[in-house]
């Protein structure tokens, strides 16, 4: 399901210009349009869903399927020495965007 007014539902469905490196039925993989390290992916489940904490069984299937891909997907964009995943839960952690995602973080040395 894809929400309406949702950014990154936007950018799935190609109404906001993205740079897309990696897409399939169940998920896509984009650059961030404000890169934290040299290398900011995130990736990001077709199906929409505000929170890690909103997991059920379904959508766990399908973090676990991205986890699987994740490793080479970075490879390929430039993450050959280590990156970084980070999922930010809720307003504490920062999380300005309301659909889940994945940040992979590196090409570069990451500082904690
Ligand atoms: P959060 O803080 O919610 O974990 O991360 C949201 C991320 O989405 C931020 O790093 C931000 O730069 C990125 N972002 C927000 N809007 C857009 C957009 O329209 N396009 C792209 N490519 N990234 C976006
Ligand atoms: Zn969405």
């Amino acid at each position: 399901m894809l929400n309406e007014n949702c950014v990154f539902c936007k950018i799935i469905r190609g109404e906001i210009p993205s740079t897309k490196v990696y897409e399939d039925d169940k998920m896509v993989v984009f650059k961030d349009l404000e890169p934290k390290a040299k290398v900011h992916l995130l990736a990001v489940p077709k199906d929409h869903f505000k929170l890690l904490s909103e997991l059920n069984e379904e959508r766990a299937e399908v973090l676990a399927y991205m986890l699987g891909k994740i490793p080479r997907i970075a490879a390929d964009n430039g993450c050959t020495n280590g990156y970084r995943l980070i999922i930010n839960q809720g307003d504490d952690a920062g999380q300005t965007v309301f659909h889940l995602h994945i940040h992979i973080l590196g090409g570069e040395n990451l500082p904690m």
